[in-house]
């Protein structure tokens, strides 16, 4: 309580207009100030179906809201996603909430493809309208890779779980163990449904061709990460899958890269280096991330890049690096790694897990051939729509791998669209969620848009 009323309450909150949900964040420090815990997750659950989770999994000083939180130029910022945890605890732990209300049922249904957080997040909003919402999911479990990519220790498998039957309660339905495109087709859901939206996330492995990676020892990280993680750490413990070894090199400088480093030094307590091509102030995985990594004991190796692997009867057991160099700025910003020419080295390993970044996954656009952009991403128009009619998508699938809450933001904004779309809401009087959320609903503008129309056909309800 103490923390929260350090929040300065802005007039113009920089924390809520950075944040892809904008989540009340004045909102809900003032309540918590005030010890009224449950204003204050009433104020942040109505745009976010999901608060335990990115209160948990969140990089809020990574451009979000602690970052643009103004005691921040003071070097100290309120401690939002603490403050969001502590809700979200006291909801789930002591004294549970209504959820947020539905309208009536409107008789149009929605077929989602996957379960991830931008289908979840969809879903709720479109069933809050009083869409009947279906989420057709090809695992056995909801949650996309919030479930089986993100470390347990991390987001713990109940949090998520608790916030995923909450959704269902609400009355989206979720069919786990069907995936589209195998056990049902796109017809299939565009003959039961009004309108169907596509969030079937990032999942294509980008390429790494280096010599010798068909040894033994040499895994993919986010396929060890799933293996891990999908049943749940117990599971995995008794019917172990990976021979790791005591000696491990983990490939890559992002978040899963710590997390699968993270992973296998709990499953193994042997040596685990990491290994990046740039130094570590290019690293674009969070902080805090890379200081617990470290205060774990995972190792770092900078400024190298693997050159090939060298096995003995079929087993790696050493990595040839090639010694990189910080040269001129990229697109991006960052200096680019160059090699040194003779700087090759060798370090000897028992395993090597791979984690460079994971592009949008192709399946579905293949299968029916639908227009894709880069990284065959599947590509949309302002309006969320894709080159088949009636069939919308939001999410990883359409941008590659982002973040929990801005795959949420996205499945969102493309719920709305979709909503707009089976109501037949002519464009010009589509809304923006982001303006709804700052109140603008009783300006003059929001008034003339609504003509002919009630609230409830146009905004989010509340
Ligand atoms: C190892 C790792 C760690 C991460 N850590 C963080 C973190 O700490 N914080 C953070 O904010 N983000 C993190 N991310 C990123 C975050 O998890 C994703 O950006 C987010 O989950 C994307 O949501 P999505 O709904 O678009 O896709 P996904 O979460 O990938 O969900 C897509 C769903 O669609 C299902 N599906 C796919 N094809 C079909 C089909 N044909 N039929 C039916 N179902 C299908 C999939 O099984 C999956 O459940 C991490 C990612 C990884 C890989």
């Amino acid at each position: 309580m103490l923390e929260a009323d350090r929040c300065a309450r802005c007039l113009n909150p920089v924390c809520i207009a950075v944040c892809p949900l904008q989540l009340d964040v004045s909102g809900m420090c003032d309540a918590v100030a005030n010890a009224d815990f449950a204003t204050a997750y009433r104020r942040i659950r109505e745009t976010n179906a999901l608060v335990g989770v990115t209160a948990r999994c969140c990089p809020q000083m990574q451009g979000l809201c602690e970052d643009a939180c103004v005691w921040h130029l003071d070097g100290d910022p309120v401690s939002i996603g603490m403050i969001q945890r502590f809700v979200s605890d006291w909801e789930q732990v002591e004294s549970r909430q209504e959820n947020p209300p539905c309208l009536p049922d409107t008789g149009k249904r929605i077929s989602i493809v996957g379960a991830g957080p931008a289908g979840l997040a969809a879903g709720e909003l479109l069933r809050r309208y009083g869409h009947s919402a279906t989420i057709y999911e090809e695992l056995p479990f909801a949650g996309g890779t919030a479930w089986y990519g993100i470390p347990d220790y991390h987001l713990p498998k109940g949090v998520l779980q608790y916030e995923i039957d909450r959704i269902e309660e609400q009355g989206v339905e979720i069919r786990t163990g069907t995936k589209i495109g195998k056990d049902l087709s796109l017809s299939d859901l565009l003959e039961r449904s009004d309108a169907v939206l596509i969030t079937t996330g990032a999942k294509d492995v980008s390429k790494f061709d280096v010599p010798g990676a068909d040894s033994e020892g040499i895994y993919d990280a986010y396929q060890f990460l799933e293996d891990v993680y999908v049943l749940g750490v117990d599971h995995y413990i008794r019917n172990p899958l990976y021979n790791l070894g005591r000696n491990i090199l983990v490939i890559g400088g992002g978040d899963s890269a710590l997390d699968a480093a993270r992973t296998a030094l709990r499953l193994s307590k042997g040596k685990v280096t990491l290994v990046y091509r740039r130094t570590e102030s290019e690293m674009p995985a969070d902080p805090f991330i890379i200081e617990e990594a470290k205060e774990e004991g995972i190792e770092f190796k900078f400024l190298a890049s693997p050159r090939c692997y060298v096995s003995q009867n079929g087993k790696v057991n050493s990595t040839t690096m090639i010694q990189m160099k910080l040269g001129a700025p990229d697109k991006t910003g960052r200096r680019s790694p160059e090699p040194v020419e003779g700087g090759d080295f060798s370090m000897t390993c028992d395993s090597v897990l791979i984690a460079i970044g994971r592009g949008p996954n192709s399946f579905i656009q293949k299968k029916y051939g639908m227009k894709t952009g880069k990284n065959n991403a599947i590509e949309i128009d302002g309006q969320h729509r894709t080159s088949i009619p009636g069939v919308f998508a939001a999410g990883d699938v359409t941008t590659g791998e982002t973040l929990v809450v801005k795959a949420m933001s996205d499945g969102r904004e493309a719920a709305q669209r979709v909503h707009e779309y089976v109501m037949k809401v002519p464009i010009e009087r589509h809304v923006s969620l982001y303006d709804t959320y700052f109140g603008k609903r009783s300006t003059i503008e929001y008034r003339e848009k609504m003509l002919g129309f009630t609230e409830e056909q146009l905004c989010p309800p509340v």
